[in-house]
């Protein structure tokens, strides 16, 4: 990856992040994703192997590690 495609940054750095995905009707919570975040406004991206697991773990039949309450607002 050469350019951030939100603000066009170039410096980016491997982190692990979490994000909520919508699977089916529920949202779920993945952790400790290995992302590449750009440095000058956050944006996360995974490479196509992360998502490809990603989509294969919640589309599994799975236990999640656990499970946390989720409060929603709609702005
Ligand atoms: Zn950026």
């Amino acid at each position: 990856m050469s350019k951030c495609e939100v603000c066009g940054g170039s410096e980016f750095r491997r982190e692990e992040v979490e994000e909520v995905f919508h699977v089916d009707k529920r949202y779920v919570l993945v952790e400790h994703i290995p992302a590449t975040v750009c440095a000058q406004c956050g944006e996360k991206t995974f490479d196509a192997e992360t998502t490809e697991g990603i989509r294969l773990m919640l589309h599994s039949q799975r236990a999640p590690a656990r499970a946390v309450e989720m409060e929603v607002f709609a702005f």
